[in-house]
């Protein structure tokens, strides 16, 4: 697309100035490849940035988008409501652990996270416990882009040189491959390091004046590092001994990821909020949300005056009917296709097993996996320190695979609906690719 002009469209997270001397445009998607502009098709192991779990390209969310699109594009949701997005926070709820029953929409994962702080503050304020103001979040962890969000980042490029809120300790974060290499599922070390570190935080903060705790139950953007056993319900023991709330950002580990519709649902424990985006509605319109126990909302409500709104927050398209209409389409293939479970059930096999067999690659010092989420580590050696990582992923590229690089890691997050045989493509293109740079 040599038309193109590159200069006006400033993109995220992005090397400008590199992408402008090799651009890399796609032009088309379809199931579970992207293509090039050139024409070449991309195994898109990636699902997008962890949202088109549906695979890319479908017809239902298309029909549905373009009849509402033409029935009701948008109204306010401040002090009105459409159909679509009652109808949508109904059918979510019935897929959340049990008390989870309201859902406050936003637009994106950066605005979830926002959002349920500022109901976490509300929530103590509301209670009478106004002084419980601090976070707890992890080292490694995202949690988007947004000022909250950006205090709560375990990940410092994406902090420095920011104004933070200064009120957020951090736990140790997940990676460990000198005790953990090649655990399948969950690792087996890390447990008692979080749970020491937890009591040391709140001996030295005082727990009257810790508001909540954030984390990923599973760290992606960290390098996709599973719980440790017992992890996550250590952590929510370790919350209701110190009257501490507890949000799972479930922005990537949301809709089917683990092998169950939440990680919520997966590990057996049930948070008081959980931030959700991304495959919401399988990456085709922006929308996230916040799901939240219906006893935390009811707090609020009842410290409220009953003539003003209760929460003093939201955005103009939050709850679009379109992104709800595109959701409610999701939810029916995620159901009839029973894509929310395939991470636990035989394709979840396959995949690890795929994955796990990359172990003779050389200079692979640790594989990951949970559900559809995968990583593969890998030793710098002579190079400099995560640049081994960029190196493959431009080979997978030119070799027809988007994968993600964190650092050295190779990080995967398949469609849902992939099949056994792509991912036997997968795993040839990824591993003629790492032998091409190794
Ligand atoms: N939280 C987590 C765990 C994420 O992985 C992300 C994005 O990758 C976000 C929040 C931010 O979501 P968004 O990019 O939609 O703002």
């Amino acid at each position: 697309m040599s038309d193109l002009n590159l200069e006006h469209w400033w993109q995220p997270f992005t090397n400008v100035r590199a992408f402008r001397e090799q651009p890399r445009i796609f032009s088309r998607a379809a199931g579970s490849f992207l293509y090039r502009d050139d024409g070449q098709d991309v195994l898109d192991i990636t699902a997008g940035l962890w949202c088109c779990n549906l695979g890319h390209g479908r017809r239902e969310i298309a029909d549905a988008v373009q009849q509402q699109l033409m029935e009701l594009d948008y109204a306010p949701p401040f002090q009105f409501g459409t159909a679509p997005a009652f109808r949508f926070a109904e059918r979510l709820v019935k897929h959340c652990p049990d008390g989870i029953g309201r859902v406050f929409f936003t637009n994106s994962g950066s605005e979830a996270v926002d959002t349920a702080l500022k109901i976490a503050y509300s929530y103590q304020h509301a209670r009478g416990k106004a002084e419980k103001r601090r976070f707890i979040s992890r080292q490694q962890g995202y949690h988007g882009v947004n000022v909250g969000g950006t205090s709560l980042q375990g990940l410092p490029n994406n902090r420095q040189g920011f104004p933070v809120l200064a009120e957020v300790d951090f736990l140790p974060g997940l990676l460990d491959i000198e005790r953990n290499a090649f655990s399948r599922g969950c690792p087996k070390f890390g447990t008692q390091e979080m749970l020491k570190s937890f009591e040391e935080i709140v001996a030295v903060r005082g727990a009257d004046k810790i508001c909540a705790v954030i984390i990923e139950p599973i760290s992606g953007a960290g390098g996709m590092l599973p719980p440790p056993i017992d992890y996550l319900k250590t952590i929510r023991e370790l919350c209701d001994k110190h009257d501490i709330l507890l949000i799972f950002d479930e922005v990537i580990t949301g809709f089917g990821r683990t092998g169950s519709a939440f990680a919520a649902n997966e590990f057996g424990v049930t948070p008081d909020m959980i931030t959700a985006a991304k495959a919401i509605n399988g990456g085709t319109v922006p929308m996230g949300a916040v799901l939240l126990k219906d006893s935390i909302q009811q707090v609020i409500f009842d410290h409220a005056s009953t003539s003003a709104p209760e929460f003093f927050h939201g955005n103009t398209y939050a709850g679009s009917p379109v992104a709800a209409a595109a959701g409610l389409a999701a939810l029916d293939i995620y159901e009839s296709e029973q894509l929310f479970t395939c991470g636990s059930g035989a394709k979840g096999q396959y995949w690890a097993d795929t994955l796990h067999a990359m172990s003779d690659l050389p200079q692979v010092i640790d594989i990951r996996n949970y559900g559809l989420l995968g990583a593969v580590s890998f030793d710098h050696a002579e190079l400099p320190e995560k640049t081994l990582g960029p190196k493959i992923h431009q080979r997978c590229l030119d070799n027809g695979l988007l994968c993600r690089a964190v650092g050295d890691h190779m990080v995967m997050s398949p469609p849902l609906s992939i099949t056994e045989q792509e991912i036997d493509l997968f795993a040839e293109r990824f591993r003629r690719s790492v032998k091409q740079v190794l």
